[in-house]
């Protein structure tokens, strides 16, 4: 991506550094820790530290814990671990709670230069104050208060003294502003509740603008890059780094990535959580980080599709074909070759010796650069998938029917002589016969055949389940359709299949190895694998079968 051109971001860097406005750059990633991250916070990540990377400088992963209602530990570490995995490495990590001691100065400086003034009026009537965009707003009664008032009011209400929603702290700028968040905006809160991390000691907790600039400016932050919703945030973003006189972070803004066919709102996500839609935050159908790791997905791919989609000044839709593109490529060079066989049909070799094995070489993966080759054991009753035998195909069917020639992928060419049934009449087996030196390399292999079977031998085949997934909604974007965005749920997402039949190198099956079951897909093992065996995800297919 060298050759690339600059994305407006970058740009704004670039010229920053070249004018001297700074000689390296900071910039942070500032999850709220109230729910797993998904692809719209990969794609933050990626930008923010991307930049680091790319011009001098770091980036911190700051926690913006601020709201204590809804924010829990279990989050903060699913967030360091996502980040991690994800390959990117902060420089500090940081709380905007760890700030709450500073944030509160910065409070009563406010209050000392006669900008901040606490408001006894109840949330509804300071909304009712607060006037329409045409209209300005009214002023509130509290409004002209005397600073010794105000300071002495504000230290009550960190002491305890006042009720829940009963005062509130706020900036005084401009009743008549055109920006509807100047018009006094709300600075403090009273709430009294447990904080993950600062426990009981706050019972007034500063809102988003009296902390995340802040933040950014304790951290010398130079570049704060957050989505379109806060632009109107960047003109009291800097009205309070001014008036407060502290080091000027900049505020920039991209556009919120939307994936199709799934939801990436950490509320949303939460409820198909907590309404048992899904089994968890990391089900392999969510677009949580930890569902897609525990889907198959490599970080690598993640990474290649935030830089594909790269950063946009307006909203739009992301096809989730293209998060498919981009890890059917990575796992195209780096999955191991195996053969599962997922609706057995037996098929007996006549003329193969009985009680006879025969370890054929099957190679691990033809686009490594070293090749590797595993044995796959051959016998007289081997597994075939239903779908590939026909007993009256069409005309270009390229599998196995009667009288018809295949070849078995890494084994022999074989015909079909035979269709056994039962007595109603369903076919129960095939028989078939064998080209003797039929295998790759040998005299009779150059035999033109229909097609290429995977296979398993009966004897040697290891039961194992397999999960296939679907899109976990029906239509593309769900959050715009009329109703409860749950009622587009696709029923259809998940398919398990229960008693699949697997090549024995599988036994060995490793979590963090990747495989291509051939013909079926890229497939990965699942959490859920224990003593009573094996289970698969399947990550993708191996093609694009959605646009059918
Ligand atoms: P959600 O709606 O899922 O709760 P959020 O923006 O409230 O998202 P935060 O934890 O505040 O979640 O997000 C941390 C950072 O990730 C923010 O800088 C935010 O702008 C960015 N981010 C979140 N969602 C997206 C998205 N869909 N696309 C791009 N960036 C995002
Ligand atoms: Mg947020
Ligand atoms: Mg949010």
């Amino acid at each position: 991506s060298e050759e690339k051109s600059l994305n407006f971001i970058e740009e704004i860097i670039e010229e920053d550094l070249k004018n001297g406005k700074y000689k390296s750059i900071v910039t942070r990633f500032p999850p709220e820790p109230n729910g797993y991250l998904h692809l719209g916070h990969a794609s933050s990540i990626c930008l923010n530290f991307g930049l680091t990377k790319k011009f001098a400088g770091y980036t911190n992963l700051r926690f913006d814990d601020t709201n204590p209602v809804t924010e829990e530990t279990e989050y903060v570490e699913s967030i360091k671990e996502d980040v991690k995995w994800l390959g990117f490495e902060w420089k500090h990590e940081l709380y905007a709670s760890d700030y709450f001691d500073t944030l509160y100065e910065y409070a009563l400086k406010l209050i000392g230069k006669g900008l901040a003034y606490v408001d006894d009026s109840t949330s509804e009537e300071i909304a009712a104050m607060k006037g329409t965009p045409v209209e300005a707003g009214k002023e509130s009664p509290y409004r002209n208060r005397s600073i010794e008032e105000n300071l002495e009011l504000f230290k009550q209400m960190k002491a305890g003294a006042f009720a829940d929603g009963t005062r509130t702290l706020r900036a005084r700028i401009d009743m008549a502003s055109t920006n509807m968040l100047m018009r006094d905006p709300v600075l403090y809160r009273i709430k009294h509740a447990h904080h993950h991390r600062t426990g009981d000691k706050w019972c007034i907790y500063p809102m988003y603008d009296m902390a995340h600039g802040q933040s950014d400016s304790i951290e010398h932050v130079t570049h704060s890059i957050c989505t379109l919703e806060f632009v109107p945030h960047r003109e009291l973003y800097d009205w309070l780094i001014e008036h407060l006189e502290i080091y000027p972070s900049h505020q920039y803004e991209f556009a919120r990535r939307n994936i199709n066919y799934t939801v990436t709102s950490k509320r949303k996500l939460l409820q198909l959580v907590n309404e048992k839609h899904v089994t968890g935050w990391d089900d392999p159908r969510m677009p949580t980080i930890s569902g897609l790791r525990r889907r198959g997905y490599t970080p690598g791919s993640i990474r290649d599709f935030c830089d594909r989609i790269g950063v946009a000044k307006r909203e739009n839709m992301v096809d989730v074909g293209l998060l498919e593109f981009c890890v059917r490529e990575d796992l195209n060079k780096i999955a191991q070759r195996r053969m599962v066989v997922f609706e057995p049909l037996k098929i007996i070799i006549t003329d193969y010796p009985e009680g006879k094995t025969e370890l054929v070489q099957s190679e691990d993966n033809p686009e490594a650069g070293e090749k590797t080759y595993r044995d796959v054991p051959f016998s007289r009753e081997l597994y075939i998938e239903q779908e590939d035998f026909m007993e009256n195909p069409p005309k270009k069917f390229f599998r196995l029917a009667p009288g018809q020639m295949v070849r078995l992928k890494s084994a022999y060419i074989i015909k079909c002589d035979e269709v056994v049934k039962d007595e109603a009449g369903t076919i129960t087996a095939l028989k078939c016969s064998h080209v003797a030196n039929s295998k790759t390399g040998e005299e009779n292999a150059g035999m033109k055949v229909k097609g290429t079977l995977h296979w398993v031998s009966v004897q040697h085949a290891v039961p194992v389940e397999i999960r296939l997934y679907d899109r976990l909604f029906k239509v593309e974007d769900p959050s715009s359709e009329e109703g409860d965005f749950k009622d587009y749920i696709n029923p259809g997402s998940l398919q398990v299949i229960k008693s699949a039949f697997a090549e024995p190198a599988l036994k060995n099956a490793k979590f963090d190895e990747h495989y291509q079951f051939l013909r079926k897909g890229y497939f990965n093992l699942d959490k859920d694998t224990s003593e009573e065996g094996l289970v698969f995800n399947r990550t993708v297919t191996l093609k694009d079968t959605w646009a059918k």
